[in-house]
């Protein structure tokens, strides 16, 4: 049930007022419990498939001469909603003619430590100085993630 109010994007909220419907008690740890659980399931499922779809991938295509797959691809990056309002996103990379995803990224527009660390900017609390360095030491676990990172790590080029 907790897997199912997370895939239909219902959450801790719509799990409580479906479990309470059903005359069911599961506390906030218990949900918690579960989600990283459904969580990890999941994210080993998902690498499994990756990881097969990669070997249908050579399989499919020969290697250069110097151990490198040529490979036709498909590069998409849909967001969570319409209209350029959404925060969250995900880009793929797609195998062309087996449609096995190879890859993916999750995108987001939006990171609470920046935005913060923004404010406290615009407060003047802090100089540019200051900011810029915070900045800086920030950038590995900064979760805005907008650029398209595949099309580096896959070395992708347009035909
Ligand atoms: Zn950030």
């Amino acid at each position: 049930m907790v897997y199912s109010t997370m895939d239909v994007g219902l959450g801790r909220n719509g799990f409580s007022t479906l479990a309470g419907n059903m005359s069911l008690k599961c506390s906030y740890k218990d949900y918690l419990k579960h989600q990283a659980m459904v969580i990890e399931n999941v994210q080993t499922k998902v690498k499994q498939v990756m990881k097969r779809s990669v070997e249908a991938a050579k399989h499919h295509y020969a290697a250069d001469e110097d151990g490198i797959y040529n490979v036709r691809v498909i590069f998409d990056g849909p967001w969570q909603k319409r209209g350029h309002t959404s925060l969250l996103g995900v880009e793929a990379v797609i195998e062309a003619e087996t449609g096995c995803v190879l890859d993916y990224k999750v995108l987001s527009k939006f990171c609470e430590a920046c935005t913060k660390r923004e404010n406290i900017l615009k407060s003047g609390k802090i100089s540019k100085r200051d900011f810029d360095q915070w900045k800086s030491n920030h950038e590995s676990e900064c979760l805005k993630k907008t650029t398209k990172a595949l099309l580096v790590k896959w070395k992708l080029q347009q035909r």
